[in-house]
């Protein structure tokens, strides 16, 4: 169930810094805070500061994997994009929760050389609210792997891909960003594809230019879903979408 989940009510108002502390900016507050402390330590005081909270960080958040599982895309792409911030976005609390530790445990064995600073994880429901996290045009790729596929007629309007959402994926990705899909379930493959090429704002990636994708192959082979899949030698269908510049007004 969502029902304890909050939305911030603009992407302004996300604590980003909470994410990605090592991006975080720090404000004349913080700075000030920093000082007092560093003197109160040195005239050893117990400096009393006021907790201030850090919002702001100094790059956005540019790639969106929906429904991220257990992270195994994240944590591939991470370093293949070390100047890039990547966001999972997941609905069940206890696998945000695996995320996030396993996000943890990654700085701190890589704190030499600051890896995985760039990746996070938050619990979402991704259906909602999409455009409260993300501004216009700040996202340059979004993933959807192996989506539940919600195979009963009257269940597909629970699908992560319809005309509305590919509306808000089309809001929050800026043009010549893509929308990577990736699935086993043929007749879901179908249902993305259609909806995303009937959608005025994207047309399909062709096939080419996806075999020198590594993040169409990183999709393949490192999602849970994908593993799973190929250890039981069944099908993975891929489609990719650009998001094209809005037509001039009439
Ligand atoms: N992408 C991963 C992979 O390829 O291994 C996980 C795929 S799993 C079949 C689908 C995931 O989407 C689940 O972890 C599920 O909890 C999550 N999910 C489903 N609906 C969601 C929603 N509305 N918002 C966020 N996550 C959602």
């Amino acid at each position: 169930s969502d029902h304890s989940l909050t939305y911030p009510k603009s992407p302004a108002e996300m604590d980003w810094a909470k994410y990605y502390p090592a991006y975080a900016v720090k404000t004349e507050d913080q700075d000030r805070q920093e000082k007092e402390k560093e003197a109160a330590v040195e005239s050893h005081d117990q400096g009393q500061t006021s907790g201030a909270v850090v919002k702001g960080i100094t790059q956005p958040v540019e790639i969106a994997d929906i429904g991220c599982g257990f992270g195994g895309l994240l944590f591939a792409l991470a370093p293949k994009f070390p100047d890039t911030l990547l966001l999972g976005m997941e609905i069940r609390m206890s696998v945000t929760e695996y995320v996030q530790e396993k996000v943890r445990a990654l700085r701190v064995q890589n704190a030499a050389t600051s890896g995985y600073q760039n990746v996070s994880c938050m619990r979402a429901n991704t259906m909602k609210f999409l455009p409260n996290f993300f501004a216009k045009a700040q996202l340059s790729k979004i993933f959807l792997c192996f989506p539940d596929p919600h195979f009963k007629q009257r269940k597909h309007k629970a699908r992560i891909v319809s005309y509305t959402l590919n509306s808000e994926y089309a809001y929050v990705l800026k043009p010549g960003g893509i929308v990577y899909t990736i699935t086993d379930v043929e007749d879901l493959h179908r249902w993305m594809t259609g909806h995303f090429e009937r959608h005025p704002s994207f047309e399909r990636v062709g096939e080419e230019e996806l075999e020198g994708d590594v993040c169409v192959e990183i999709m393949r082979s490192e999602t849970e879903e994908g593993k799973k899949v190929e250890r039981n030698k069944g099908l993975k269908f891929v489609a990719c979408f650009r998001r094209i510049e809005d037509p001039p007004w009439p």
